[in-house]
């Protein structure tokens, strides 16, 4: 086993190093990952780019605890376990695995509760110093709280690094409670929106139209089988989608754009009793008019968080072919060139999820 290996290391906005680390040695009940691929995800651009809720704003400390290395959307292979770990998760040396994003700490009411994805301490892989080290690095130490489940056969193990996304974009999806007549709108075609445009089209509702800005993400919105696609930055996307309902709107709104005019316009084009699925996290506050909500409308706005009990759903899924990440996996990148990495992930125009493979 050698003793160092190559990680990213976040230092602060802007200041992320390849750096030499040693291999952590994993403790009672753990285990060491050999990590194959980890995604860049739109929070990980956040914190490059400084963001105040990552780093502090100089009132409140930020969520992130630097120094450490990002990285919580991975797949890899198990190098070291012990008995308990092997009987806990069920793996042992040499299988696939992935493991959840969030590190629950089983002890706060949330996690009491069954919602662990609400951890009131909420540590994350590749947020917080120490406590949970990320997989932009050669190896990954896997805490004896985590959840972590083995990759089925039939499931490219770099692929698998895709499970993360997925799982969150499944339980968006489920938020929704999508039904056969409803006429759904994925707002923002992301990774995420990418995702729940596949899900949707697998239970197949009466209409599913796709709002962007970018035509190459609408092109791939195409490929994945929506029915109509809509460039709001060409055409006025509430008027179309009232268009196409005679004027009573969407029964289903999925909020993915992470842009606080992709709330407005989903206040506007949702109709009466409809269910508005927010999962975005916004770079500025949206304002909006709350009448819409109750006097208006009476809509059900329903937030959804992460990634609770998908996991399992989104692999399934993802074996059987029933989603897939062509198209939504747009680049791929040795861990040395990072940087061209980060570039490339926050290019919205030709990119959309970036993976780093150590
Ligand atoms: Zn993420
Ligand atoms: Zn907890």
């Amino acid at each position: 086993m050698v003793a160092e290996m190559r990680a990213v290391m976040a230092y602060g906005p802007k200041d992320y190093r390849l750096i030499a680390k040693s291999v952590p040695k994993p403790g009672l009940g753990e285990l060491l990952m050999k990590v194959a691929a980890c995604g860049i995800c739109g929070s990980d651009l956040h914190a490059y780019r400084g963001a105040p809720y990552y780093w502090g704003d100089g009132t409140k400390p930020g969520w992130m605890l630097a120094p450490v290395t990002p990285g919580h959307e991975f797949s890899g292979v198990v190098e070291e376990i012990d008995g308990e770990a092997s009987r806990k998760w069920g793996v042992k040396k040499g299988d696939p695995i992935v493991v959840e994003q969030i590190l629950p700490c089983w002890e706060c009411e949330y996690c009491k509760d069954g919602d662990y994805h609400l951890c009131a301490v909420h540590n994350m892989y590749g947020f917080q110093k120490d406590a949970a080290e990320g997989a932009w690095a050669e190896y990954c130490l896997i805490n004896s709280k985590s959840l972590v489940y083995r990759i089925p056969a039939g499931l490219d193990v770099a692929e698998a690094a895709m499970v993360e996304p997925l799982a969150c974009a499944v339980n968006a999806f489920q938020t929704g409670s999508v039904r056969l007549g409803d006429v759904v709108v994925v707002a923002g075609m992301g990774t995420i929106g990418g995702f729940i445009v596949q899900l949707a089209r697998l239970v197949n509702p009466k209409l599913l139209v796709v709002v962007d800005v970018m035509e190459n993400r609408l092109d791939l919105a195409r490929k994945f089988g929506a029915d109509v696609v809509v460039n709001a930055a060409r055409e006025d996307a509430v008027k179309k989608v009232l268009g196409l309902t005679n004027g009573y709107g969407c029964n289903v709104y999925y909020e993915v754009t992470g842009h606080p005019s992709g709330v407005i316009q989903g206040l506007e084009m949702i109709r009466k009793k409809g269910r508005f699925v927010e999962f975005s996290v916004f770079g500025s506050p949206a304002t909006a008019d709350w009448s819409v909500i109750g006097d208006k409308k009476a809509i059900s706005i329903l937030g959804a968080h992460i990634s609770p009990r998908t996991y399992p759903i989104a692999l399934e899924l993802l074996r059987s072919g029933k989603v897939k990440t062509k198209g939504v996996i747009t680049g791929r990148f040795p861990l040395a060139d990072f940087d061209k990495a980060l570039e490339k992930a926050a290019d919205a125009a030709t990119s959309l999820k970036v993976l780093l493979l150590p």
